[in-house]
């Protein structure tokens, strides 16, 4: 038997605060009634203000990011359309498999494991494109299997700087509601979530941003599609209903969480993760380990993966934690298995939380044969936090 708390330092599903989870115990509702759109109207209009939209629409669909994937594809492409991708770490491969297995003509451009979106490249091949046969442009803004950021308003420019008319879209499935997301400014016509990280609630939402340009494409895009068609949960939407049986339990967390992040604003929220991932940064520095994220402005504020030293394999990281210390901590990915171990510091998280994640690891880091200095990561983290809250530049603790 185990005692105590069980650990969840995982970039998803994130801990669920007990206020969402009580929320969600509710008995089962009418899905058709007079006043069900009381509910989710109010869900659709705060969301928009979490991905920075007033433009766009806002869809939920029962299923999760790799379902709002498919449905941003299939409802806004045609069979056969150019798609410029990029595949940098396990999420951005897999959704280029998806538009490989959807029947899209790829082009894909590679870059190590550890770097962002190819800027560069993406402004090259569309600056080539005199003729607009790239329909679409796709960047995973927060990769999480390797802990990058990229800069999607960096792309933006780069489509912009050559008038190119092609629909952006965009993962922010480990991004939004935890790292700056601008849908309007960054001209983003795509944007896609899941329930299950910045909004703290279990799986079983994906959710997409559509701009009137995508909605525009939708009219007339080609690809088959059934249960994702955006036309029929709009129509519905329109008065607050859908065209299938919605997860209404998720709908009553969704509001709860949708309240705490208008609680604590959604720049505090962002700031709060700047300063308990930058925690974590510096306590993984202090452990002497280095990040997959190649440089610094790639970093990402929801999860860090930690390459371990030469010697130690970072599946007993991850089993001793687990077994030993009720603690989950994320596995490295596909070809980064064995190698990484991911922490995520999103969500419902606290000073308290990210001292734990950095002293548990480093128990479990010790046991699988690294040399570390017990405490140090824990230090620096604790060193770095103290700081945030002096006024004082002359009272920090160096
Ligand atoms: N994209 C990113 C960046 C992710 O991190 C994930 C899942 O972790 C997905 C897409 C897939 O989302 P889901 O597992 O909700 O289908």
């Amino acid at each position: 038997m185990r005692t105590g708390q069980t650990h969840l330092f995982i970039p998803g599903p994130t801990n669920v605060p007990e206020s969402v989870r009580q929320a969600m115990n509710v008995p089962m509702q009418d899905m058709r009634a007079p006043d069900f759109g009381d509910l989710t109207l109010g869900l659709f209009k705060d969301l928009k203000s979490v991905l920075r939209t007033k433009t766009g629409k806002v869809m939920l669909f029962p299923g999760s990011g790799t379902g709002a994937w498919e449905a941003a594809i299939t409802n806004t492409l045609n069979p056969g359309d150019k798609v410029l991708m990029s595949r940098f770490g396990q999420f951005s491969s897999l959704w280029v498999e998806m538009a490989q297995r959807l029947g899209l003509d790829v082009e894909v451009v590679d870059v190590p494991w550890g770097a962002g979106v190819p800027v560069k490249e993406y402004a090259r091949r569309l600056g080539a494109d005199a003729k607009d046969e790239i329909k679409a442009v796709f960047v995973t803004h927060n990769e999480t299997a390797t802990g990058v950021t990229s800069d999607v308003a960096a792309v933006r420019r780069a489509m912009d700087d050559c008038f190119h008319d092609a629909l952006l879209f965009v993962d922010g499935v480990s991004s939004v509601a935890s790292i700056d997301f601008r849908m309007d400014d960054w001209g983003v016509d795509l944007a896609v979530t899941g329930s299950q990280k910045g909004l703290m609630l279990p799986a079983g939402l994906g959710i997409l941003g559509v701009s009137e340009k995508a909605l525009e494409a939708a009219r007339g895009a080609k690809m088959r599609r059934a249960y994702f068609e955006f036309d029929d949960m709009l129509k519905l939407n329109a008065d607050g209903y859908f065209p299938y049986t919605p997860p209404t339990q998720l709908f009553h967390g969704l509001r709860k969480s949708l309240d705490r992040i208008q609680h604590e604003g959604l720049d505090n929220v962002i700031a709060r993760h700047h300063r308990l991932g930058e925690a974590v940064r510096r306590g993984i520095a202090a452990w002497g380990m280095d990040l997959v994220a190649e440089h610094y402005t790639l970093y990402s504020d929801t999860v860090s993966a930690v390459r371990v030293p030469q010697g130690v394999d970072a599946r007993d990281v991850l089993r001793i934690a687990y077994e030993e210390y009720n603690a989950s901590f994320g596995s490295g990915l596909a070809r980064l298995a064995g190698k990484v171990f991911r922490i995520g510091h999103l969500g419902d998280l606290n000073e308290g939380m990210c001292l734990t994640s950095l002293s548990l690891a480093e128990m479990a880091l010790a046991r699988a044969g690294a040399r570390i200095e017990l405490g140090s990561g824990v230090g620096a983290a604790q060193d770095w936090l103290l700081l945030q809250h002096m006024d004082a530049p002359d009272l920090c603790v160096a």
